[in-house]
């Protein structure tokens, strides 16, 4: 693990109640986190968000959202803006999610206006990347991955705010955990072209972190490559004890 601040993101994806919720964030304030110095984020879907972010306040844990919309405001039924979020005191959003990619269909085009309208607007981003396993089984997963950090290059003036999550969609939600070395082949190649394609200094600044059937188990040995600078976690952070362990496992 490097000398950047770790950063561990719990995704809840379209799961929970109010009652689930209730019980999944009193095991979070319940939680030892008090020797991992891990920027530590949850995001909870919309309709939940204000709940959990008044429910945390002094547990030292950010509110995500798990998407945003391209404008501020509009006639876009059913989106939500990245004003409204900063307006209800959100500070990071989700964006590029293989869920999104993939089952909604959101492609580069749309992806980059989102980063582009969530960033003027002061959110911070998780942009996530990551092949399929055709990708991977052709032998173009970094081809796939640099062609999604391309997309949004023009479009972020400022990296300060961004973090980048790798997730191969094949280890998503599928138990099938990336290994130590295909996970570090492909951080590296990514800070690789932040320095070839933004600068040296955001290179080493970035934090890229990992995602993809993340769980206690197999945390610590992925947090040991040097350019895992924490995880993106979806199914072991509906479990508090599973998250916080994770989230132990980074420092
Ligand atoms: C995710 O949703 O971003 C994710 C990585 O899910 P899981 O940990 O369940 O694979």
């Amino acid at each position: 693990m490097s000398a950047r601040t770790c950063f561990v993101g719990g995704n809840w994806k379209c799961f929970g109640s109010n009652q689930s919720i209730d019980a999944l964030v009193s095991g979070l304030l319940k939680a030892d986190l008090s020797n991992t110095s891990a920027e530590v984020v949850v995001a909870p879907p919309f309709v939940y968000l204000s709940k959990v972010k008044e429910a945390l306040a002094g547990k030292n844990i950010s509110i995500a959202a798990q998407n945003c919309w391209r404008e501020s405001e509009g006639a876009f039924t059913g989106e939500v803006s990245p004003a409204m979020l900063r307006d209800i005191g959100v500070h990071w959003v989700i964006l590029g999610h293989s869920e999104r990619r993939h089952i909604i269909k959101e492609n580069d085009e749309l992806l980059k206006k989102k980063v582009e309208a969530a960033l003027k607007h002061g959110l911070k981003v998780i942009f996530c990347v990551g092949e399929q396993l055709e990708d991977r089984k052709s032998k173009r997963a970094q081809e796939v991955v640099t062609a999604q950090l391309d997309a949004c290059k023009e479009h972020i003036g400022c990296w300060e705010n961004v973090v980048i999550a790798y997730e191969p969609v094949w280890a998503i939600g599928t138990g099938e955990v990336a290994t130590p070395q295909q996970v570090q082949e492909i951080h590296s190649m990514i800070r690789r072209w932040f320095e070839e394609n933004i600068s040296s200094s955001v290179a080493q600044k970035i934090r890229i972190i990992y995602g993809g059937s993340v769980k206690p188990q197999n945390s610590t040995e992925l947090a040991k490559n040097p350019d895992v600078d924490g995880f993106l976690v979806g199914g072991a952070s509906l479990v508090a004890d599973q998250f916080a362990s994770i989230i132990r496992s980074t420092s």
